[in-house]
């Protein structure tokens, strides 16, 4: 089976795993200071809070910004659970703003309406949080400035996003929001397994943040209560959580966003070859405005079904019966069990809903080879017919 996404391992990786474990810090360390500081250089961002997940991010984010039982948070229906979880852990109430249909990013025409609307009920969001889908960066401009007139705050889901740019900036250089969070889950464009990164320009948020990673402790003196500090001494000033990456992940991470130019530029090239090899079939491929560059996380294709009468589910279970081991981004999440039991139902998000019925994920991957790709274009060449 040729997966949608997978790791590339290298020896260089497996060397600086191996050197942590053989050195004093096993746990949230030096290691993780300078993965830290190379995700900084990578986003041109002033600090950079290495966290145990993706997850794990987005909800500190949402914490750390103040997000609480009286507040509303909007986010995309067309993502993973976590980005409207995160709001849900906090106790918000969660909403959500339909996406383009050739993006799949949030719309800004929608979300211009629905602000407007909220205006008038009284019920503006306190945080919006765009997600950048399969690596695409969102319209984060007209977003911010739509925010700024609303006093909407954002954190970016940049889960899909390292490496990606945006008007002549790197994703998370925090130009347009609070902060952005990055994942390094396996499938992701860069990995430590499992692991995240807050990215933000703002002492204090970043502050905040790294005391709620490890349980609302801080070791800082000028952060302290008491006025006298002995050695050993460390004060609870909130409640946090341990969602500390460990030296173990962090080794890898900083192998792996030392490998990120060869990881985009190899992603950028099989985006182009499936452009090319895919052109003319009854499919619209993904596409990528002028004033940015995507970081591929996703290939996202979708059926056109005026000229395919095959569904998604049985072009689908082809591709698989042929070995090849697509995935669909994303179920919108209002339809989740979860989400529909708070009063969400088929029909709220439209163009999420009709993109969902008709796309498939097309294996991108760093070690995905030619030959492989060339597989994978005429399966589904022949699964079309
Ligand atoms: C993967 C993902 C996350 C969660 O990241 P984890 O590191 O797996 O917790 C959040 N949002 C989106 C859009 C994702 O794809």
């Amino acid at each position: 089976m040729i997966p949608y996404s997978r790791q590339s391992i290298s020896d260089a990786d497996i060397d600086a795993v191996i050197a942590v474990l053989k050195s004093d810090f096993l746990t949230q360390g030096p290691v993780t200071e300078k993965f830290e500081s190379q995700v900084a250089k990578i986003c041109n961002v002033r600090h950079a809070i290495a966290i145990s997940s993706g997850s794990a991010g987005l909800h500190l984010a949402c914490l750390a910004l103040g997000l609480g039982p009286t507040d509303i948070f909007w986010t995309s229906p067309n993502t993973f659970v976590s980005s409207a979880n995160a709001a849900r852990h906090c106790g918000a109430k969660v909403d959500f703003v339909d996406v383009e249909p050739d993006s799949g990013n949030i719309s800004i025409s929608s979300f211009a309406e629905k602000l407007k609307k909220a205006q008038t009920y009284g019920k503006l969001p306190s945080i919006l949080m765009p997600v950048h889908f399969a690596g695409q960066p969102c319209d984060l401009f007209e977003i911010s400035e739509l925010s700024k007139r609303y006093g909407v705050t954002i954190i970016e889901d940049a889960a899909h996003a390292l490496g990606a740019t945006y008007r002549g900036g790197p994703i998370g250089d925090c130009r347009f929001s609070a902060c952005a969070v990055f994942s390094f889950h396996a499938v992701k464009v860069a990995t430590t397994g499992e692991g995240g990164v807050i990215v933000t320009n703002s002492d204090t948020l970043a502050a905040k943040l790294r005391r709620l990673r490890s349980h609302g402790i801080t070791r800082t003196p000028s952060e302290m209560i008491a006025p006298t500090h002995e050695p050993w001494f460390y004060e609870q000033l909130e409640l946090g959580f341990n969602y500390r990456m460990t030296d173990i992940q962090a080794a890898l991470g900083c192998s792996q966003v030392a490998r990120l130019h060869e990881f985009l530029s190899r992603r950028q090239y099989l985006a182009d070859r499936y452009t090319q090899l895919l052109k003319g079939l009854a499919i619209e491929l993904p596409i990528v405005r002028k004033d940015r560059q995507s970081s591929w996380h996703l290939f996202v294709v979708r059926i056109d079904q005026s000229k395919c009468a095959k569904s998604r589910a049985t072009v689908f279970s082809l591709l698989r019966s042929k070995g090849i081991g697509v995935n669909v981004h994303f179920i919108p999440v209002h339809l989740q069990p979860y989400y529909r039991q708070l009063g969400f139902k088929l029909g709220d998000f439209p163009i999420a809903e009709s993109n969902y019925n008709v796309s498939i994920s097309f294996p991108i991957y760093n070690d995905l080879t030619n030959a492989q790709q060339d597989i994978v274009v005429a399966a589904l060449r022949s699964s079309l017919q």
